[in-house]
């Protein structure tokens, strides 16, 4: 169990919706977040439980002792490695900006003076939105998680919002939401596995060497396509 480091069970906390990386289905987590982690620990022999969450709250659940993995499409930042450690990437990913599908004024963040743009807590996404509103100009609405950021912009109540393009591009291909994206990708980061920091070398070894013979074995490859094959 969590925080027990002679256990050979470990808490993972995943954000609480993020297909392709994470959803509920039939009442079932799945998603490349969820199948990769279970076929690292099947290859290193450990078990997993996975908790679903607000993304906001992983890294605090892991300092409190209640997690000892964060996914969650977690990229790997200079500012997260101060309170954990990441894997080795396993995922190419960065931010892309989103409004309606009918929105004709908005082609790129320039666009957006005035404007109010929608973010989910504790992402890059929203760390982005504060680090530039000074440039650009908009106002910033904070939601908790993907399918209420969605919302605002389909709604009305916001004019855009920030989020990682493959995530993006998932839910415009299989879902009937009225979003496109605008302009160039903003920038671009890497998913990692995390644990918290200086505390949990052998577990981040194990996650490595799955993660590395996942790749060699060709399971990798097959959990990725399973989603994104189409
Ligand atoms: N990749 C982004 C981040 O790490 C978003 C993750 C998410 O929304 N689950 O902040």
């Amino acid at each position: 169990t969590s925080g027990n480091s002679d256990s050979n069970a470990y808490t993972v906390g995943v954000d609480v919706t993020y297909p392709p990386f994470e959803f509920q289905e039939d009442g079932e987590m799945k998603g490349i977040d969820i199948d990769l982690i279970h076929a690292i620990a099947e290859d290193q022999g450990f078990e997993v439980k996975i908790e679903a969450m607000d993304f906001s709250g992983i890294i605090p659940a892991m300092q409190a002792g209640e997690l000892d993995i964060g996914m969650g499409g977690m990229s790997i930042t200079e500012e997260r490695k101060e309170t954990v450690d990441f894997s080795d990437p396993y995922f190419e990913s960065g931010l892309s900006l989103v409004i309606a599908s009918d929105n004709t004024e908005i082609n790129s963040i320039e666009d957006l003076e005035g404007k109010i743009i929608a973010v989910k807590n504790g992402t890059t996404g929203a760390k982005f939105a504060a680090d530039n509103q000074g440039d650009y100009g908009y106002e910033i609405i904070q939601v908790k998680d993907s399918t209420s950021m969605f919302q605002e912009v389909a709604n009305g109540n916001a004019d855009a919002l920030l989020e990682d393009y493959p995530v993006i591009m998932y839910a415009i291909a299989t879902s009937d939401l009225e979003l496109k994206v605008a302009g160039d990708k903003l920038n671009g980061d890497n998913y990692g596995i995390s644990v918290l920091k200086g505390k949990n070398d052998d577990l981040l070894q194990k996650i490595n060497d799955g993660l590395a013979n996942l790749r060699e074995n060709g399971k990798y490859d097959e959990i990725i396509d399973k989603y994104l094959g189409e």
